[in-house]
């Protein structure tokens, strides 16, 4: 990189380049692209004018990046508040793509692109397969869902632009999947780990081994996941499980990604701006301390989005990459605050429980949180896959597995709840994101 040092970031061509900026250019073009977006969503988004107004500030009061803390949130209800396209910045003329979230209650969020906009996803959604080590020759499975969900043509994008060989899957029709992957000697593959969980799994039970296939690589995403996770795909195939952040009220999939060191997710800010935030206060959090995750995207006319709360919970970690990307790092995201439960007036969230459950040999990371309700109290009870070893043991020997499992949990939690070993392939696999939680209470 010598000699770079003098160069304006446009003039970085490898799509790459971007990720080894050195950090005062870095700042320089955030603070360029920020103040030109608060400028666009100020002019022609009315919510956004509106809560400037109220609190007296004009764009040009941002003077220095950290003067970003004095604007207003963007919180998921102003998608749903102002459905369809209440928050685009731009005519209809210039969008050329619209994606749709199903939420879990009520109408989508909708969210736009313009031409330029689909070329920056691109782009860093290129970075994010380069920085897992994919390239031309790379024959890629994208078993992202694809629809008006961003993981299919985000990652389908992102695999074309990097000239690798783009396989568009999508979710689903397993067994073809697992036939694919061998016969087309798949390289690396994009979907939901839990998803992949289930490949892995099928794989075997049609006696092919992940590990005599070429594919070498796994870019997971669109749900929370924890490092013991990690290490049992990896134990299992053989590839390298990288975790891939996005959403897509931002982008979609390319918001940030872990680099071959698989410690911590680089944010691509000269695209996405991020801040960390006492989820209770609004208050910047010190650098490295947990909070929630907010973003501000840099360069994107359709639907800019500033200082959007993730609720996802993270920190920034705050010393240098040794793969030589100058950009950001966050921890990877394992707990969303939306997922969180209170049982018995603990908070606690599934990844607490996935990684309790991994921790302890014989468990299968197949796993369902059942809560109810009975005279009043909260009861939670943990549904787990054993392997097949540990199922035909005696009785007793599994009641003592299972109390070893609730010894764990225990520690986890701080609450001792119920646990019931099951037969695997007893909990119903996902073809897209998990579903790890099963309320009751209020049936
Ligand atoms: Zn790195």
């Amino acid at each position: 990189m010598k000699g770079k040092q003098e160069a304006d970031a446009s003039t970085f061509h490898s799509a790459s380049a971007p990720d080894y900026i050195p950090a005062p250019l870095l700042r320089d073009l955030q603070l360029k692209r920020l103040r030109s977006i608060v400028r666009l969503a100020y002019e022609r988004v009315e919510l956004f004018r509106q809560r400037l107004e109220e609190r007296r500030i004009v764009p040009d009061d941002i003077r220095r990046l950290e003067d970003i803390a004095s604007l207003p949130f963007t919180v998921k209800t102003d998608l749903r508040d102002t459905y369809p396209f209440g928050l685009f910045a731009c005519p209809l003329e210039e969008i050329v793509r619209l994606h749709a979230s199903s939420g879990t209650t009520g109408k989508p969020i909708v969210v736009a692109y313009t031409k330029e906009d689909v070329d920056v996803w691109t782009n860093v959604m290129v970075r994010t397969l380069a920085s897992c080590g994919l390239g031309p020759g790379d024959v890629i499975q994208n078993s992202y869902g694809y629809g008006l969900f961003t993981g299919g043509l985000g990652a389908h994008y992102g695999a074309e632009g990097l000239g690798a060989t783009v396989i568009p899957m999508s979710g689903g029709n397993t067994d073809r999947q697992i036939m694919v992957m061998r016969d087309f000697r798949v390289t690396a593959i994009c979907s939901t780990p839990s998803y992949f969980l289930h490949l892995i799994e099928r794989a075997s039970e049609l006696g092919i081994d992940m590990h005599e296939l070429p594919v070498r690589a796994g870019v997971f995403g669109a749900e929370p996941w924890t490092d013991s996770m990690r290490r049992h795909i990896e134990a299992h195939s053989g590839i390298k499980a990288y975790d891939l952040y996005g959403l897509s009220e931002i982008v979609g999939p390319g918001v940030a990604c872990e680099c071959c060191r698989q410690d911590g997710l680089h944010f691509f800010e000269d695209h996405f701006y991020p801040e960390i935030i006492d989820p209770a206060t609004g208050a910047t959090m010190p650098d490295g301390e947990e909070g929630e995750l907010v973003l501000t995207t840099l360069s994107k006319r359709a639907m800019p989005m500033i200082r959007y709360r993730t609720r996802d919970i993270t920190a920034f970690i705050t010393s240098p990459c040794s793969c030589g990307r100058t950009l950001r790092r966050m921890r990877r995201v394992s707990r969303r605050s939306d997922d969180m439960f209170i049982i018995r007036g603990i908070n606690v969230f599934p990844s607490q429980v996935e990684s309790a459950l991994l921790q302890v040999e014989g468990t299968l990371p197949h796993y369902q949180i059942i809560l109810t309700r009975e005279k009043g109290l909260d009861e939670m009870e943990v549904q787990i896959e054993v392997t097949p070893e540990i199922f035909s043991d005696k009785i007793g020997a599994l009641e003592q597995f299972e109390a070893q499992l609730m010894d764990s949990l225990e520690r986890v939690l701080g609450i001792r709840v119920a646990v019931r070993l099951v037969e695997p392939h007893s909990i119903q696999r996902s073809e897209g994101k998990a579903k790890r939680i099963i309320d009751k209470r209020n049936a």
